[in-house]
């Protein structure tokens, strides 16, 4: 059976047990100093995203060399496959890990490495989608440049960081380079902001939208009304890279149950169950399915099943 996971950041989900291995190679003493190292980067109560954001510079930290970032994107497939996941997209903003003696492309060249040593041992195919940090906008244009560069190499193109104020026409100059050249383009819309970032990321030509749930709030719960962008979400059967406990974590909603997972999937949406953050979010696959499951989606397992046919990895 195959299975999909589209949406994870490499970043995001290192094993706390690596981290520590790691930290203490470089003697990195924020993550040296704590007692528990999964309770450190848990931010499942964090009460701000900065807060959640935080432990991203901690993991960065760990991933400024070859066999680190080697490491942790064989660990990252692992996890995965044991996970019963045969088809896993990672991301991440190359140019966090970039210094002195690590280039973009070596950068590029350690994550695949690792994933295709995961391919050998387990069987799991895995692929880099790069992502450009949208509150500085040259990072944007030199990830959309490098994404061209070195394009046999990578499966996609997607913008991350904060979204409200960021929206993606900023960047249309390099989206259309990134269409030019024929790579997968995903963005991260629906999130931070509203209706109207999702419908200006398919403007840039989304072929997926990473989040996207906000799009309940173009639908008129009581009449069942669809309005304009939902409508072009589901004629052009956009999937909604959906990560239930990220978005509880970044206080979109207050508790699961307030998740318009279901709603989504009952309005036609082609809905795919992600991580985005396993370490941050302290989750895995198979518990995001429970969480599905836990909110009344019959069989989550589905939803990965389908989301093979959304893959950038195809
Ligand atoms: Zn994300």
């Amino acid at each position: 059976m195959y299975k999909a996971i589209l949406h994870d950041h490499l970043d995001g989900g290192l094993r706390p047990s690596t981290a520590l291995e790691l930290a203490k190679e470089i003697n990195y003493t924020p993550l040296l100093k704590t007692d528990d190292i999964s309770s450190f980067f848990d931010r499942t109560d964090s009460s701000s995203l900065d807060d959640y954001l935080e432990a991203f510079t901690h993991t960065i930290a760990l991933m400024q060399t070859e066999p680190n970032l080697e490491r942790i994107a064989y660990e990252a497939a692992e996890d995965m496959h044991n996970n019963g996941i045969t088809m896993y997209e990672s991301r991440y903003a190359p140019f966090y890990s970039v210094n002195a003696t690590l280039s973009p492309t070596k950068v590029i060249d350690s994550i695949n490495s690792g994933f295709k040593k995961a391919q050998n041992d387990f069987g799991i195919k895995s692929g880099l989608i790069l992502c450009g940090m949208r509150h500085d906008f040259d990072n944007v244009g030199q990830v959309a440049e490098l994404a061209i560069e070195t394009k046999d190499k990578i499966i996609g193109f997607d913008i991350a960081g904060p979204e409200f104020n960021y929206m993606p026409s900023l960047f249309e100059k390099s989206f259309r380079k990134i269409k030019e050249a024929g790579i997968n383009l995903t963005i991260h819309a629906g999130e931070g902001d509203g209706v109207h970032s999702i419908k200006d990321a398919l403007s840039n030509g989304a072929q997926r939208i990473g989040h996207g749930v906000r799009i309940i709030e173009d639908i008129n719960l009581e009449t069942k009304e669809l309005g304009d962008t939902s409508k072009e979400l589901i004629d052009n059967q956009i999937p909604l890279e959906v990560c239930i406990s990220s978005n509880i974590h970044t206080n979109m909603y207050k508790s699961v149950g307030d998740h318009p997972i279901k709603e989504l999937i009952e309005f036609g949406f082609n809905i795919s169950l992600n991580t985005d953050n396993r370490l941050m979010s302290n989750t895995s696959v198979n518990k995001e399915i429970q969480i599905a499951e836990s909110l009344g989606i019959v069989n989550a397992e589905q939803l990965l099943i389908n989301s093979t046919s959304y893959s950038f990895l195809n």
